[in-house]
């Protein structure tokens, strides 16, 4: 197994023509994407265009079928790389918030330090702590996944994902299947990450959010970029068809 210090001076992420086939159905047809470090990358796009899928072979959740994905300069897909290492740099939220439902809000946050980050428990309990109040939750750490609000899971789900002190944070849609009046203190919670310099990928359709707060923005549809720039341009003068009729739908 390759040890894995991250290249100094590499893209946080950095994907090159990626393809990716699920059988006969290439979902993926030749990406180019990257996210520097200290960059917040919102990716938005119809239902199916790949947005997930991109997202997912960024730390190989899915298997890309061809193209390079370099994560910190290391080859994520070399099978001598320490993947469970790289991984462990990479935090994730999904739709669905995943917290483990039979663990308090604390259990939760700290089972991966245990296991992965190897931290005592006085240790992982510190970290948990500081975290839950980063996202407002400080008063929750007894309380169980089905106690909470979708929005405070969300929350918690962060709130993990930032105990492990990853490098960078991937969201997939993590205010999509929140009811509305909940979506603004997930955002609020993301927004102040960034702000702290987080690097970011952020697949979303809150096109406030892109716009505020990314510093790119990504159009996919069909399986390929279609258009990116500074999300204030590609917001008010998208250039292709297709980025206008997508956003003329959503806006
Ligand atoms: P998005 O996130 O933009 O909605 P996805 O990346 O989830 O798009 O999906 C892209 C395409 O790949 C869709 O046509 C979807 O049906 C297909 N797809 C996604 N995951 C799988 C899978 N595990 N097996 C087969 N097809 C899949
Ligand atoms: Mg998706």
């Amino acid at each position: 197994m390759t040890t894995v210090e991250p290249e100094r001076g590499a893209r946080a992420i950095e994907v090159r023509d990626l393809h990716k086939y699920y059988g006969s159905h290439e979902v993926l047809k030749g990406v180019d994407f990257h996210v520097d470090a200290g960059q917040v990358v919102c990716v938005i796009g119809p239902s199916g265009s790949g947005k997930s899928t991109l997202l997912r072979c960024v730390n190989r959740l899915e298997e890309p079928t061809s193209g390079r994905i370099l994560v910190e300069g290391i080859d994520i897909c070399d099978p001598e790389v320490d993947l469970a290492a790289v991984r462990s740099r990479i935090g994730m939220v999904f739709q669905q918030f995943n917290l483990f439902p039979h663990m308090s809000v604390l259990k939760n946050l700290c089972v991966a330090q245990r296991r992965v980050r190897k931290r005592s428990q006085d240790e992982a309990v510190r970290i948990a702590r500081d975290n839950l109040a980063k996202v407002g939750l400080a008063d929750k750490e007894n309380a169980y996944p089905a106690h909470l609000s979708g929005g405070q899971q969300q929350r918690v789900a962060i709130a993990r994902a930032l105990s492990m002190e990853p490098d960078m944070m991937l969201f997939d849609e993590p205010t999509s299947a929140l009811d509305p009046e909940l979506v603004g203190d997930v955002l609020a919670v993301m927004r102040t990450l960034a702000t702290d310099g987080m690097t970011m990928m952020v697949v979303t359709h809150e096109m406030g959010f892109a716009r505020e707060v990314g510093d790119n923005l990504v159009f996919m549809d069909g399986g390929v970029i279609v258009e990116e720039g500074d999300p204030v341009d590609v917001l008010s003068h998208p250039r292709h068809a297709r980025t206008q009729a997508f956003l003329s739908k959503v806006l």
